[in-house]
């Protein structure tokens, strides 16, 4: 059994603070400022440009990368790390186009996050060829798979919502279109059980600053199944692709299999951080995770509708349709949640209406739980939230 009592003790939490957003970005590991100090005094201070060889930092984007595909169910050198995750949505979607040659559609649905949609509509347009993005309601996808579709693009679990997708069923229902799937588990790696060979998977990308605890600005990963990695061809053919980059020839050849997704220089300092990250996954075991993060949800979403008949449930009632947060509509929600981070307890807004919350077990117990929902209750029903602080709007909600 994980003992999330002892996970709790291994983070940074602010005093006063109940932190419900590590959806959107985890809180400081303890052992972080000394891993990332090490990379600093004795590798980058003492070694200086021998520390790529030394200290091993050109193999960090491979090592961090299986270590990554332990929680994701991807074997041994199908996974790697750089870049950040819009940039590995690219990637994934041009390597998936390239084959599908002979069609033009590319499904996705209105749950996926804006970037995703606008690097698809970016690399469409570049790409010309009438390629069409097609966006539809998330429960309407599986009727939209098609033979037109070449790839289905989707997010596991909505940044909105977090409502989950089927990843296995529309994997399953596209391989039999001749589809090809790319799956965003921006909310879902380090939140639930991902497998993605189980789920037969074609590419995945997602980023490392969010359940995962990576820091801000660490650097994302992307998995391309092994039939496809000596085929995928790689559209940001960047040196440290290549298959031998310190031959420095003049044309690009792709390093054999998943290496030819790395692009270029990877940052050494922030994966530093997402290595000491990583190690308290070591000590977790993903479905007692899963068990505690709807346990905890439940809780929560029990109590904040009790207290609050002013909020209606955003995201699936049914736990096994959720990722790991929580999201509640209410019509002054961006107000509503900047009183709620006054006292102390920190979500977020997500337009047009939403207040969301990350359910992370590593540092969250049932006392914060009961707590925060105390809070938002006197919040809601005291009109706290319709002071005109509150309704100032920050460059970052
Ligand atoms: C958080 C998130 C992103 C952010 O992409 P960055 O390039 O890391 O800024 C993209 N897609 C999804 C689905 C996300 O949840």
């Amino acid at each position: 059994m994980t003992d999330f009592t002892a996970t709790k003790r291994m983070f940074h939490l602010p005093e006063g603070m109940t932190y419900l957003d590590g959806n959107s970005l985890g809180p400081l590991p303890l052992a972080t400022p000394q891993r990332v100090g090490q990379t600093l005094q004795d590798e980058w201070a003492e070694m200086v440009i021998t520390g790529w060889n030394r200290a091993e930092w050109i193999h960090q984007p491979a090592r961090l990368g299986d270590r990554i595909g332990r929680l994701i169910g991807a074997p041994e050198g199908t996974c790697v790390v750089g870049d950040t995750l819009s940039i590995k949505v690219f990637q994934a979607l041009a390597a998936a186009l390239a084959l599908r040659p002979d069609r033009k559609v590319v499904l996705s649905d209105t749950g996926n996050f804006p970037s995703d949609l606008y690097i698809a509509q970016g690399l469409l347009g570049a790409l010309g060829q009438d390629l069409e993005l097609r966006v539809v309601a998330p429960e309407e996808v599986a009727d939209h798979i098609t033979d037109e579709i070449a790839v289905l693009m989707l997010t596991e679990v909505d940044y909105r919502t977090g409502r989950k997708h089927d990843m296995a069923a529309l994997t399953a229902k596209a391989h039999g279109a001749g589809a090809i799937t790319v799956w965003d588990l921006a909310h879902s790696a380090g939140a639930l059980p991902v497998d993605v060979t189980g789920a037969k998977a074609d590419f995945a990308v997602g980023c490392t600053y969010k359940f995962l605890n990576g820091g801000p600005g660490a650097p994302a990963f992307i998995f391309v199944a092994p039939q496809h990695a000596m085929q995928a061809r790689p559209i940001l053919a960047g040196w440290l692709g290549h298959a031998a980059p310190f031959a420095f020839e003049a044309a690009y050849r792709p390093a054999d299999g998943i290496a030819r997704m790395r692009v270029g220089t990877p940052p050494i300092i922030q994966m530093a951080a997402l290595e000491a990250a990583l190690n308290i996954w070591d000590h977790v075991d993903m479905n007692d995770l899963r068990t505690r993060s709807i346990e905890l949800s439940e809780r929560f979403i029990h109590a904040v509708t009790q207290a609050c008949p002013d909020l209606t449930l955003a995201s699936p009632t049914d736990p096994a349709q959720r990722g790991s947060q929580v999201s509640f509509h209410f019509h002054e929600g961006y107000a509503a949640m900047q009183a709620v981070i006054a006292r102390g307890i920190i979500g977020d807004f997500r337009a047009p209406d939403i207040m969301r919350f990350g359910i992370t077990p590593l540092y969250l117990d049932e006392a914060d739980i009961d707590h925060a929902a105390a809070q938002i209750a006197e919040v809601i029903n005291s009109k706290e939230w319709d002071r005109p602080e509150f309704k100032v709007r920050a460059a970052v909600t």
